[in-house]
Parts: structure tokens; C-alpha cells; sequence
């Protein structure tokens, strides 16, 4: 039988272990500041713990990490982690240092199936949920990588913003969001734990009531016919469905909620449409990020011009709606939503020479 792995047990999960094994109950919470405070997955090293308990330990759960397939560092300082999960899927986070914060970028799944028609991940289907061990064993994993690079910070700031929806993994997401804002473990504010969504409108009214974490509304588009033939969840769940949700979600931020909002030439980026937009925004806290559309293989979608962009900005800002421009970071090592997993199940399939060539050209880009 496959042992449990260790960041997959709760806290009351471990002291009932702990109980059940002649401690005391509170080496549970122990047990979980060890991983996620002090990043050690290895229970021979838990120095609070009799020897015998260690080696219980040891031998009752699984302690092993994804492996880390590639690292791409990016000239603009991020770096992006392909994941290997223990049955060889491929997963990924992005880790963004700047001055005053780290922000790791994670997935809540392998693949997606709300099928997003500009997205990549979206043309990969969902292969399944990540657990909520593999959520935050990437935290763990960046935490590592900070270290190893020298910076003595930790990641301060989470975005859901890797692959996957994580509203249709939400127990495990939840349960992840716990452990990161609790203080005992990442004590992360929850200011700063940003869950992104498509638009799952019950799990969202959900996810209000049982963890304090900042909201983010992949929106694309606010005109109801052009949302559903871009997000099919909007068939499901209607702009005027979600609006409704929205005005009674309990906002955590200054800012309210952020609309993520890519922007693709032609497609959703008249002043018409962001006409649409304001009316769509009005009584609600909002800030919009503007992405420019990222292309990638598969799609003649591609970003609105400059020019276009800073008119729509301007009609947003002309009426008081932040809308600042996000280019994903990381772009030259393919860092959005999903395109570097993606890259590497294509190379799966293809013969081990082309593989090698395709990263060494990969690598040689890097160097330039
Ligand atoms: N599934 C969640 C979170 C992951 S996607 C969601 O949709 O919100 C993270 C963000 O990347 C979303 O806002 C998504 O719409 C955006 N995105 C997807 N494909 C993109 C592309 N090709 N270019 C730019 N942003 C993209
Ligand atoms: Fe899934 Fe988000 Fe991509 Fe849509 S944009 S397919 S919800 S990952």
C-alpha cells in the first residue's frame, strides 16, 4: 500500500498519529512547522523527536518532493520550475523575486478542463487535482531555491495563477490556503494569497466563507454572448450571476477585487467593449489587470498594440478603475498560464534527439 504523503495529513490528522504513537499531541503542529517553516522534509533531522518516533516516521509516510524536471531563469529575474510529479506528470510555478516581495506563481492541477479558448493549459484537458501536498511543496521548493540562489528571503506572495482552476480542486486548495496563511506555518498575510478564477460561481460564495484570501475574476470579456463563446464556464455561470456573487464576496484587499483581463487584438479590446466593462465594474471594489494576450502554437490569437491598449486603459482611468498593464513576467521562458508544461509533454512525444536539440537551442536563447 502507498504510504500518505506527510504535507497531505492535517493538522488534527498528526496529532491524532501522534497520540496513536505514545506522544503528545502537540508534536503534530511541530511536525508541520518542521516542513513548512524550516523546509525540511527529512524526519531523521526532527531533532525535537525521540529517535524511534523519527524513524516511525520515516518508514509511515511519504517525504519525497516533486522533482524539479527544469528550472528556465528568465532575464527579467523569474525563474520557472517544471515539476515532475511522483507518477512523471509535469506540473510547474513560477518564482517572480522583485524588491519588496517574492511571489511564487502556483498550479492547482495537472491541465485544465474549463477549455479557456486562448488558453494552453485549456487545450490540454485536465489529467487531474494536484493534492494539497503538491500545492505547497512548491512553496517549499521555491523557499530551497531562494536559499540556493543566495536571496535569504522566503516567498511572500501567492498568485493561483499556474495551471489549473483551482475552485474545481477546492477542497485541496482550501485546505493548501490554510496552511500558508496560518502564522504558525508560512504565515503568509492574507493580503497576499491571491486564488484566481474563471468564474465558478458557488465555490467562489464558498471560498468566502471559509478562508480570508484576496479574490481574482479571470473576466476577458463583460459582454455575456463573447464571455461564453471564450470561457465556456460562462454558460454555466453568467456574467450576471457572478456579478451577483461578487458584490457579496468579503473583499481582504485595499484595491477590492482584481479582474484579470487578456487583452486580444480585434477580439475584446474596443472602447465598446470596455464600455461593457465599466458598466459590468459599477458597485464593485475592482482594480483590472491588463494582459496582453500571450500567443503560443495552436492559436492566431495575439496582443492588442500598445496603442490600442493605453486607450482602453485610459477609458477605464478616466473612470476612476485601476487598470494597470501586467505583462507576465517570464515571458522568454514561456511563463504563462501553463505554456512550459505543456511545451514538455509535446517534447515527450517526440524522438530523444529533437528533445536535445530543442533545449539546447532553449538553453543557448538563455545565454543570449
Ligand atoms: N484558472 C484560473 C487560474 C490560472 S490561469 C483562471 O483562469 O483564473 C491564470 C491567468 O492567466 C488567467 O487570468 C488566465 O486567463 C490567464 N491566461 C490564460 N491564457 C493566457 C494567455 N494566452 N495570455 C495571457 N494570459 C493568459
Ligand atoms: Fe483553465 Fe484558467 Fe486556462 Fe481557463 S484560463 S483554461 S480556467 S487555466
Amino acid at each position: 500500500m502507498s504510504r500518505i504523503h506527510a504535507l497531505n495529513m492535517s493538522e488534527s490528522a498528526w496529532k491524532e498519529w501522534c497520540v496513536a504513537s505514545g506522544t503528545k499531541a502537540f508534536l503534530g503542529t511541530q511536525i508541520i512547522e518542521w516542513m513548512t517553516r524550516k523546509n525540511c522534509m527529512d524526519p531523521m533531522q526532527f531533532s525535537n523527536v525521540s529517535q524511534a518516533l523519527r524513524s516511525k516516521l520515516n518508514e509511515d509516510f511519504d517525504w519525497n518532493l516533486p522533482g524539479i524536471d527544469t528550472v528556465l531563469e528568465s532575464g527579467d529575474a523569474s525563474e520557472k520550475i517544471l515539476l515532475k510529479t511522483h507518477d512523471n506528470l509535469f506540473t510547474e510555478c513560477v518564482l517572480m523575486p522583485s524588491e519588496n516581495r517574492v511571489t511564487l506563481c502556483v498550479s492547482s492541477q495537472v491541465g485544465c478542463r474549463m477549455a479557456c479558448t486562448f488558453c494552453q493549459t485549456g487545450k490540454m484537458g485536465l489529467t487531474r487535482d494536484l493534492s494539497r501536498g503538491e500545492i505547497l511543496a512548491q512553496i517549499i521548493i521555491a523557499n530551497r531555491r531562494l536559499l540556493e540562489k543566495g536571496d535569504d528571503r522566503r516567498v511572500t506572495n501567492i498568485v493561483f495563477m499556474g495551471m489549473g482552476e483551482p475552485l474545481d480542486n477546492f477542497d485541496e486548495v482550501v485546505a493548501a490556503c490554510s496552511v500558508m496563511l496560518d502564522e504558525r506555518f508560512f504565515g503568509l498575510s492574507k493580503h497576499r494569497v491571491t486564488v484566481s478564477t474563471s468564474g465558478l460561481v458557488p465555490a467562489i460564495e464558498e471560498l468566502g466563507k471559509l478562508v480570508p484570501v484576496s479574490l481574482a475574476i479571470s473576466l476577458h470579456s463583460a459582454d455575456e454572448v463573447q464571455r461564453s463563446g471564450m470561457m465556456p464556464i460562462n454558460r454555466k455561470h453568467s456574467l450576471a450571476e457572478l456579478k451577483e456573487v461578487l458584490l457579496r464576496y468579503p473583499v481582504q484587499t485595499r484595491h477590492g477585487i482584481t479582474f484579470e483581463y487578456v487583452m486580444i487584438n480585434g477580439v475584446n479590446d474596443s472602447i465598446p467593449h470596455a464600455k461593457k466593462l465599466v458598466k459590468f465594474l459599477h458597485g464593485l471594489k475592482a482594480k483590472v489587470n491588463l494582459i496582453p494576450m500571450n500567443p503560443h502554437p495552436g492559436t492566431d490569437m495575439v496582443a492588442t498594440d500598445p496603442e490600442r491598449m493605453r486607450e482602453f486603459q485610459k477609458y477605464l482611468t478616466d473612470r476612476s478603475i485601476p487598470a494597470p498593464v501586467r505583462y507576465s513576467r517570464g515571458q522568454d521562458v514561456s511563463a504563462a498560464c501553463g505554456q512550459l508544461a505543456s511545451k514538455r509533454r509535446e517534447e515527450l512525444n517526440h524522438a530523444p534527439r529533437t528533445v536535445a536539440l530543442a533545449r539546447r537551442k532553449e538553453w543557448l536563447a538563455q545565454k543570449v
